[in-house]
């Protein structure tokens, strides 16, 4: 039973890995044993995050620069990480971003910009994850979805959009992929304070008492909030779990 967490041996791709939640979801999966590829664009901040996971758990860990809106550096991405490991077992679609308007403010690029960022960028890493962990014999892949993914917000269209198509994303490669030993679940996490809702709290000064009214657990969460899940859907123990959306928010989504 005591094995049932453990990540030895196993390779996890971690885009956003660098930052907020992507950069506490890497040191969970590296505290029990994975190595790591920590997959974003900015690389001072992916420099000093491999440096930090390694320098705190000894793992191999590298960063590999991809901006996941471009088809062609994700692509990339799974080849570099071949060349490195020989292997994926685990694959974290959290890469997201947010510009907050009310709908008739949007331009299409912007439209754009949200959907490829947090929906299509899950679709084509994960597309290109399988063949591998199918040649492996079975892998996990975990999608970062949002309150958002069931609720609705004023200035939240595209944010929306994209979170809600996580959601369904994930049953449908759960369903396609089952066949293959690979699990495909989704976590949405409730308020985080991350970067991405730093300036929110900045922008609506109510915000951050409004959360802590409306969370039963009575607190923002902190990025080290969502290690756990990620490790437990990560690992041997979550082997008959698949295409669920899991909400790791203080009871937020529960309450009326
Ligand atoms: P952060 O802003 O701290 O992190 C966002 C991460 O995504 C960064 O590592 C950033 O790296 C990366 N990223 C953004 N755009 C791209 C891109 N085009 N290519 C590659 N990487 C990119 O935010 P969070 O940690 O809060 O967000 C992580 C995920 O969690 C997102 O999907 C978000 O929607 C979701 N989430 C967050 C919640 C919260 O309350 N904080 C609540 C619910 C969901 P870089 O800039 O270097 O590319």
């Amino acid at each position: 039973m005591t094995d049932l967490f453990n990540l030895y041996g196993k390779v996890a791709i971690v885009t956003g890995g660098n930052s907020g939640i992507g950069k506490s979801i890497a040191r969970g999966l590296a505290s029990m044993g994975a190595n790591i590829v920590v997959a974003a664009r900015n690389e001072f901040k992916t420099k000093e995050t491999v440096h930090e996971i390694h320098a705190e758990f000894g793992n191999k860990v590298i960063g590999i620069r991809v901006d996941v809106q471009k088809e062609e550096q994700i692509r990339n991405l799974a080849a570099k990480t071949l060349e490195a490991f020989g292997r994926i077992d685990i694959l974290v679609n959290n890469a997201g971003m947010n510009i907050r308007k009310f709908p008739q403010d949007y331009k299409v690029v912007e439209w754009d910009e949200i959907i490829n960022t947090n929906l299509r960028s899950a679709f084509v890493c994960s597309q290109e994850a399988y063949p591998i962990m199918k040649t492996i014999g079975g892998g996990k892949i975990i999608n970062i979805g949002s309150m958002l993914s069931i609720f609705g917000g004023a200035q939240l269209a595209p944010y929306g959009s994209s979170k809600g198509g996580i959601v369904q994303l994930t049953r449908s490669l759960a369903v396609a992929w089952a066949p293959d030993n690979i699990q495909v679940n989704a976590i949405l996490p409730g308020y985080i304070n991350t970067d991405l809702t730093r300036q929110a709290r900045k922008d609506i000064p109510k915000l951050e008492q409004s959360i802590i009214d409306r969370t039963p657990l009575g607190r923002w969460g902190e990025p080290d909030d969502l290690s756990g899940t990620a490790i437990f859907l990560a690992s041997r123990a979550s082997d008959f779990v698949t295409g669920v959306a899991l909400p790791v928010d203080g009871g937020f989504s529960v309450m009326v």
